[in-house]
């Protein structure tokens, strides 16, 4: 099925040919972050002096569907340090000085996985550390939950309300146009389709859901998927990539139900919808299967001179990625993430975590500055919005402290997609006022509460 559903949003160029993934060696020394997404940090399991392999859990998650941490690399464990997040945060991380060995965990293979309970396979995405990546990564068997759970009201019988996932959208393509990692992993996908397959199985087991969706851009060649959907009775759309960000989890909710997503709070599952990376299928597969943990992370490194996609384990320093993908000259912006929706940092000193799924590098003539001019009214913003909310005049509520209005005006509905600050003629800087108002009201909350 080919189908036009976006209207609004930004037309940005993206490549037509992803490249080869290429390997980087596991590096000699890993930085590991216990919070790996928007959830608690995990509890160290592990004491420092300690020898681990790849794939051994090092530290457990912090509630019952918090995802464990894994070794990435073999060797001794020989500090727990503080480290400085891009958001201003300090989060505990624990260090792994490598042997060189590369010694994993035995394997542990159930070969008929979808013979467990639905409680076990959500028990082993959760114990694999398999995490949602994208704008509100966290821990897999979190968000499942969460989509699962019954509502905090009751239904007028009294009974309490349960809004089951009824669709599982997979998303072959980057939302942002400037990644590559997931087109350029389902073009290593071929004919060896086993795995997706199992994936959307262990998940539709899990969740109940009743139709699966694959959502590809209609310039990627996947017969191996179209196949696979074809034999299974999955629906297949096809969308313009380019047309930014009709890739985003509400933007393909919308196409998947036909109705309005709620946004706010990013609560897209509220629709019955679940939306996930083909990555985060594959990981499901792998942990459910395998009892094979996340220890690496696929990475578009992207520079305006071009672009390439790495694996690396996680932990393995960004200054070490961008120098394999040939990056030599003084960086003087770093973004984690693509340039629409990735958050700005100012040295690469920084480990791969499992929330990054790209490094976007500017030199230091390439980096401008906000101007942030006033609001001239011009309305453009409004324009290109694709939830249809008038951006220029939430960052004035913003800008000048109302949040009761910000809030009255829909903010926590903004997807922080970036299409308002791209079109404004007077550059501002529209999702930091969004953030910033959202983290007030927040707070606002906290305190009252
Ligand atoms: S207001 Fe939010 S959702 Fe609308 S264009 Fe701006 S960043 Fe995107
Ligand atoms: S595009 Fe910029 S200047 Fe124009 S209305 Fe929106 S915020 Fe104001």
């Amino acid at each position: 099925m080919d189908i036009s559903f976006f209207s609004r949003g930004i037309k940005l160029s993206r490549r037509v040919k992803p490249g080869k993934i290429e390997r980087i060696p596991p590096p000699g020394r890993v930085v590991l972050p216990l919070q790996q997404g928007s959830g608690p940090p995990a509890e160290p399991s592990i004491e420092i002096g300690e020898a681990v392999k790849v794939g051994q859990t090092i530290a457990r998650g912090a509630s019952n569907s918090g995802a464990d941490l894994h070794a990435s690399i073999s060797g001794e464990v020989t500090a727990i340090e503080d480290l400085h997040f891009p958001n201003g945060t300090t989060v505990k991380a624990l260090v792994i000085e490598g042997d060189g060995k590369d010694t994993w965990v035995e394997p542990d293979r159930d070969d008929k996985p979808l013979i467990a309970s639905p409680g076990e396979l959500l028990e082993r995405i959760r114990c694999g550390g398999v995490i949602r990546e994208g704008s509100d990564t966290k821990s897999l068997a979190e968000v499942i939950g969460e989509a699962m759970s019954p509502r905090g009201y009751l239904s007028p019988t009294g009974s309490a309300v349960a809004k089951p996932v009824r669709h599982i959208a997979v998303r072959f393509s980057d939302q942002d146009p400037h990644l590559d990692a997931l087109a350029a992993l389902t073009a290593t996908i071929g004919d060896e389709t086993a795995e997706l397959d199992l994936g959307v199985k262990v998940l539709a087991t899990i969740t109940g859901a009743e139709q699966i969706h694959f959502v590809l851009d209609n310039k990627q060649e996947a017969p191996g998927v179209d196949k696979l959907a074809d034999d299974n009775d999955y629906s297949v759309l096809h969308v313009d990539a380019a047309n930014y960000p009709c890739l985003s989890s509400p933007m393909v909710a919308r196409a998947v139900s036909g109705k309005e997503p709620d946004t706010a709070f990013k609560r897209v599952h509220e629709n019955g919808i679940l939306v996930l990376d083909v990555n985060t299928v594959l990981e499901t597969a792998l942990a459910a299967r395998d009892r094979r943990p996340v220890i690496s992370r696929l990475i578009t490194v992207g520079s305006l001179a071009g672009a390439g996609v790495f694996e690396a384990r996680l932990g393995t320093p960004l200054a070490d990625i961008a120098s394999a993908a040939g990056q030599k000259e003084k960086i003087g912006k770093v973004v984690l993430g693509g340039p629409m929706k990735g958050l700005a940092h100012h040295t690469l000193d920084f480990p791969l975590t499992k929330e990054i799924s790209g490094i976007t590098l500017f030199a230091q003539d390439q980096v401008t500055m906000a101007v942030n001019d006033p609001c001239v009214g011009c309305g453009l913003c409004a324009m290109v919005c694709p939830i249809r909310l008038t951006p220029g005049m939430l960052s004035r509520y913003c800008e000048f402290s109302s949040w009761d209005l910000a809030q009255e005006a829909h903010l926590f509905s903004c997807i922080e997609c970036g299409c308002c600050a791209y079109v404004c003629p007077a550059g501002r800087s529209m999702v930091q006022f969004m953030v910033q108002g959202k983290s007030e009201l927040l707070s606002t909350r906290r305190s009252e509460s």
